[in-house]
């Protein structure tokens, strides 16, 4: 068997057998195979796609590139919930206490913001003192003693996934619905979870631009899932417009308190409430949607979910002061507001214009060594379907650079629409796909 043979075969639109894929994965991750044939592997692949067993195969190779978790120490159901990523997407932040108050034990691998989108790992770093680089005997640690874990992938778990992404970064090939399904569901997979929900972005701001094409990768996902007996829920959830007042790092770790304190934006808490109900569901902690939601809300009006974010924060060596002093996170040093051109309703607040301007300020990386700068962000005053006044601000932008303020703010005023008459706003949910 030789790459070039492979690469090929794929080319020219035929298959590949499970042993080939095996084979293909194992020599990429140990050397053998070159990044130029992986490159030109992985082009052959985006552009003919993978069938089911060559899908599995993919799955199966990458999440035995490496070492699984063993978890089975642990007695609770174990959950995560994994987006595929948006503008203002801190879910995971609020989501992951609130659910473990509940009584599910959370081990939760996220991963860095890239281009326009936002990562979990970046944010919880603004934390002071908060280590998301964890060893795996720390991750059983945390999980066992706070019932949640929020922590990088190790090294160790699924290597060939973090090969395949930073190559198919640097060539074209990330929005692959094969790829990006095997690439989230082996890690996922070697996290030895009981259940799995998903949040998959639609819409301008996210991967999957289209309904269609974010049903093919959740239905995907979901029977990658079956394949492992992993029960699996995805929710399709609406990313035109950025979730939450807040987009950066550090201001969206104070919107997640907000959420935790019992306030927090209506979209981004409709969310919050949506994805841990069905993980209570899943978990067998509650009966339905009405009963799950309540245990969610008793979670946040107890106190408790908030305690569980304090906990992890002091075990994961943070100082957990900052869930009642926000201002200690870190803060820019200067702002400027976006003023609205004319009075009227916002009926456009584009989430890729808001996340690329975010980014060229500093709160996202353009390539995957870049460095963020914490403290940057956008808040953003007037919402989808908000009225302003003439001169009112649309935004707030909180700066370090002159130099980058200039490059976010024409992004920043592409991204509002004002009419005299209101849009109707689109639902947060389109859709569901279940095990
Ligand atoms: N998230 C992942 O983990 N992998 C992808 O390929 C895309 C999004």
């Amino acid at each position: 068997m030789t790459a070039v043979d492979l690469i090929e075969r794929k080319r020219d639109g035929g298959r590949l057998s499970t042993a080939e894929i095996g084979w293909l994965i194992k020599n990429y991750t140990n050397g053998s195979v070159t990044d130029y044939q992986m490159s030109a592997m992985l082009m052959a692949a985006f552009i003919r796609g993978l069938d089911q067993a060559e899908l599995t195969a993919w799955t199966d190779a990458m999440l035995y590139s490496g070492e699984l978790l063993d978890l089975s120490a642990i007695k609770a159901p174990k959950l995560d919930k994994h987006s595929t990523g948006g503008v203002g997407d801190k879910v995971s932040i609020p989501l992951a206490p609130m659910v473990a108050a509940c009584g599910i034990a959370v081990p939760m691998m996220s991963g860095r913001g890239l281009g326009h989108t936002g990562g979990t790992l970046d944010k919880l770093e603004t934390i002071p003192g908060f280590k998301t680089n964890l060893d795996p005997d720390t991750f059983s640690r945390v999980l066992s003693q706070t019932g949640l874990v929020l922590a990088g992938q190790s090294k160790t778990l699924v290597p060939a996934d973090r090969m395949l992404y930073a190559l198919r970064d640097a060539t074209g090939t990330v929005p692959s619905i094969p790829l990006i399904a095997s690439s989230i569901m082996s890690k996922k997979l070697a996290e030895d979870l009981d259940g799995l929900v998903l949040d998959v972005k639609v819409g301008g701001g996210a991967f999957m631009e289209t309904h269609d094409q974010a049903l093919e990768l959740a239905a995907i996902l979901v029977s990658i899932g079956r394949t492992y007996d992993l029960n699996v829920v995805a929710l399709l959830t609406n990313m035109d417009t950025p979730l939450g007042r807040e987009v950066g790092n550090a201001n969206e770790i104070a919107e997640s308190i907000a959420v935790l304190a019992g306030g927090g934006p209506e979209d981004l808490v409709e969310i919050t409430l949506a994805l841990g109900s069905e993980m209570l569901q899943l978990a067998g902690l509650a009966k339905n949607d009405a009963e799950a939601r309540q245990l969610l809300r008793a979670a946040i009006d107890s106190g408790a979910a908030m305690q569980k974010f304090a906990e992890v924060i002091e075990a994961q060596g943070g100082d957990p002061g900052v869930l009642e002093h926000p201002g200690l996170l870190p803060k820019a040093r200067y702002q400027e507001d976006l003023p609205a051109p004319r009075g009227g309703y916002v009926t456009v607040c584009d989430a890729l214009n808001i996340g690329m301007a975010a980014m060229r300020l500093g709160a996202g990386r353009e390539r995957k060594e870049d460095l963020i700068d914490p403290a940057v962000g956008i808040t953003i005053v007037a919402k989808l379907g908000e009225r302003v006044d003439e001169g009112q601000p649309l935004a707030r932008i909180s700066f370090n650079d002159e130099g980058r303020l200039a490059m976010a703010r024409p992004l920043l005023k592409r991204a509002f629409h004002i009419a005299t008459i209101p849009a109707a706003r689109p639902p947060l949910i389109l859709g569901e796909v279940r095990s």
